[in-house]
């Protein structure tokens, strides 16, 4: 399908100050991979006829970069394409997996990444306004490697304060959070609910900040974060909901499943729980590509933006969450960064 929706930048013909190894101008950055070409940003655009665009047809991935290193690169290509799948979008035959690494080591390289973060994109394509998928020949594909820094670094040693959402997670019968779509718009809402009590309470510090909720299933299960899975630690143990809850299988949460607890000899459990052990928990943090490993030190419950009950979790950064953390560094700052 020809490809009208981005331009090539020109070559220059005299090399600037800001001009990288790779010969593009740095401060055009970042560079974008939009549909087959690097382009910079100003002029990484897709057609207003994407259905990534006009239905939130689509799925995404959200890949941290580590000494340069694409940071279990594998495991986030197996969620990307078994997502395509879930949604009938074959992927596999326009991309291969391959030639998506390909297209990640490209925009690391082009904007300079050492330490940053990868959000690829996949939408169903440019087709008609009606809603048949089968309508858009051919998928999207967007790549962007930039810098990044969610929360305020203090928060990380403190502990951030949290908001029980009272709009429950969409169930896996209508769309199964476990697809990561680019239909965000159930977490999103559930996360303004945090963002408008901040606001209303006058928070102005930043670490203060009322950024993230825990969001429950419609029966009444903890299911996650807006952007992140949610552990607890009782009596040294910890635990986290199974994904039948109708959560996303975070790559972060596997490595502190299946590395950091074994290497830091925690006990680690799949099990339901509901609100009333994480409000006695003795710990509790959040995990994400984005977020990394951050503990939750208060959590607020609400009723139409009216605190209810405060709840301290930890005085700061629990004893366990600490060791995981630390454990997680030490590996994301070696020189063995895992990309399986
Ligand atoms: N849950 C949700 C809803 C998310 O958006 C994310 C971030 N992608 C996570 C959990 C954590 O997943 P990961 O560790 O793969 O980033």
């Amino acid at each position: 399908m020809e490809d009208n929706m981005t331009q090539m930048t020109s070559e220059p013909s005299v090399r600037s100050a800001t001009e990288t190894q790779s010969g593009l101008d740095a401060s055009r950055r970042p560079y974008i991979w939009v549909n087959g070409q690097l382009v910079p940003k100003d002029e990484a655009a897709v057609s207003v006829f994407d259905h990534g665009l006009l239905y939130g047809d689509g799925v995404f991935e959200g890949i941290r970069v580590y000494n340069g290193k694409i940071f279990k690169c594998e495991q986030h290509m197996d969620r990307l394409y078994k997502c395509c799948e879930q949604i009938f979008i074959d992927l596999e035959s326009h991309v291969s997996r391959e030639e998506m690494v390909e297209i990640q080591r490209k925009c690391i390289e082009a904007n300079g990444i050492q330490n940053g973060y990868i959000r690829l994109v996949v939408t169903r394509g440019v087709g008609t306004l009606g809603l048949n998928p089968y309508q858009c020949p051919e998928p999207g594909v967007i790549c962007i490697a930039d810098k990044i820094s969610l929360f305020e670094p203090e928060m990380y040693e403190q502990g951030m304060r949290v908001v029980v959402a009272n709009r429950p997670k969409t169930p896996i019968e209508c769309l199964d959070p476990r697809i990561k779509t680019l239909n965000y718009l159930n977490n999103i809402l559930a996360k303004c609910e945090a963002i408008h009590l901040s606001q209303k309470m006058g928070i102005t510090e930043p670490s203060e900040q009322l950024l993230e909720v825990i969001m429950l299933s419609t029966d009444g299960k903890v299911a996650e974060g807006s952007g992140d899975n949610i552990f607890v630690v009782k009596d040294g143990k910890v635990f986290t909901p199974p994904s039948d809850v109708g959560i996303l299988e975070g790559i972060t949460r596997r490595f502190v499943k299946d590395v950091l607890c074994p290497a830091c000899d925690v006990e680690i459990e799949e099990r339901y729980f509901e609100l009333d052990e994480v409000l006695s928990a003795d710990e509790v943090f959040l995990t994400g590509s984005a977020a990394e490993m951050i503990a939750v030190r208060e959590v607020l419950e609400h009723t139409d933006l009216e605190v209810t009950k405060t709840h301290t979790i930890s005085q700061g950064e629990g004893p366990i969450t600490k060791k995981l953390r630390a454990k997680f560094t030490e590996i994301v700052t070696s020189d063995d960064v895992p990309e399986d």
